[in-house]
């Protein structure tokens, strides 16, 4: 058993169950024995795989798009640029890599980090060497400013809140014990009224199960306080679903496969659909402007991914040249990461429309 379950358990066994929310904040991010505080789980050998660790092609495509994004909000003098979940600072080093293509994007760029793991922030610092980041916990602390801000896989790390769908309303679902073991159970209703739960969903059957994202409606809200007070775009990568919709997408994957969620927490990573529905309602009813989600494979392409790839295999030793080929295919390809990871970005609300998003209306108020 995980040192973290034990823990978790002999809190369940003093105080009764508790909701999905605290269990998976605690797995990700307890202090000690959280999954994120621990150590470096990435990788082609670590737990999972993501974007920037596939390829080098997906942090020089977003150094592209950040610098035509900074010419279109105006190329301010200094721009605050900000990158949330930064995991071990690849698409960081990736993105300013691409970015001295205009040497005048680089002198304006002042980096901030928002990261919560002591561990992961030192990996950032080592990737980053030359570079002067400056950490945070959290949104809040990063002075004002024109902004632009990448997140990736970031918002899918935030903890849930899982409703379950019962006779009369809806209930919290939490984590309780039962026969000695960690089980999911229904606690009390709750009020209808207080729920984001949109009105289809209100006459779900019994067991459905509705998951809102408390943390990131939170950070749409901070996001929202800066938008509104200077220029800036927001870009979220993550894996979800562009409506809001009934079902539970709370996994756990350990050594890139799936794993039980309860089991031994702290030593697999949990994470959950983005409801961008959701998401975004929240950021344009803060006054901010959003467009897509678009697909991972339609933003890739409209940044010339396939025209950068031939670039870079052009002369190359067959195998990297394979790896590299390989590699795009993984990002863009519809069974693959091209269709399931979607793309959207926040902006003040006169901003012109961004590249990548050129084809695809404003999302609907
Ligand atoms: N963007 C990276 C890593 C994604 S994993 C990549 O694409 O490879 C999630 C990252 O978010 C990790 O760096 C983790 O430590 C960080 N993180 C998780 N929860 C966080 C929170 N609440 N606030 C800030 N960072 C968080």
């Amino acid at each position: 058993m995980s040192p973290l379950e034990d823990l978790i358990r002999k809190r369940i066994a003093g105080d009764g169950p508790i909701t999905v929310t605290d269990f998976m904040a605690l797995a990700l991010g307890h202090p000690e024995y959280g999954y994120y505080m621990k150590g470096d789980p990435f990788g082609a050998t670590g737990d999972f795989i993501t974007a920037p660790e596939i390829s080098q092609v997906f942090g020089e495509l977003l150094g592209l798009w950040s610098a035509i994004t900074w010419k279109q909000i105006g190329a301010p003098a200094k721009i605050i640029l900000i990158e949330c979940g930064p995991g071990r600072g690849t698409l960081m080093s990736d993105l300013l890599r691409a970015a001295k293509m205009v040497p005048s994007f680089l002198d304006a760029i002042e980096i901030h980090l928002v990261e919560t793991s002591a561990v992961m922030r030192e990996g950032q610092r080592a990737t980053l060497t030359g570079h002067t980041p400056q950490w945070h916990d959290s949104l809040e602390t990063i002075p004002a400013g024109p902004t632009i801000l990448i997140a990736n896989e970031f918002l899918d790390a935030l903890p849930i809140r899982q409703l379950v769908r019962t006779e009369n309303g809806w209930a919290e679902r939490r984590v309780g014990l039962s026969n000695n073991r960690l089980v999911f159970e229904t606690g009390d209703d709750v009020s209808d009224t207080v729920l984001p739960v949109p009105p289809p969903e209100a006459r779900a059957l019994p067991g459905s199960i509705f998951e809102t994202c408390p943390a990131a409606l939170n950070f749409a809200d901070t996001l929202n306080r800066r938008l509104s007070d200077t220029e800036g775009a927001a870009l979220f990568i993550d894996y979800g679903h562009g409506k809001s919709a009934n079902g539970d997408t709370l996994q756990a994957v350990r050594s890139q496969k799936f794993a039980d969620i309860l089991a031994d927490p702290g030593d697999a990573d949990l994470t959950a659909h983005v409801d961008f529905d959701a998401f975004g309602s929240r950021l344009r009813a803060g006054g901010s402007r959003t467009l897509g989600p678009v697909t991972q494979s339609a933003f890739l392409s409209a940044l010339g991914i396939e025209e950068r790839t031939k670039q870079l295999t052009t002369g190359i030793a067959p195998d990297m040249a394979a790896t590299l080929r390989a590699g795009t295919e993984r990002l863009t390809a519809q069974n693959q990461m091209g269709e399931l990871f979607k793309v959207m970005v926040a902006t003040h609300a006169d901003c012109p429309t961004l590249v990548g998003f050129e084809t695809t209306v404003d999302s609907e108020c």
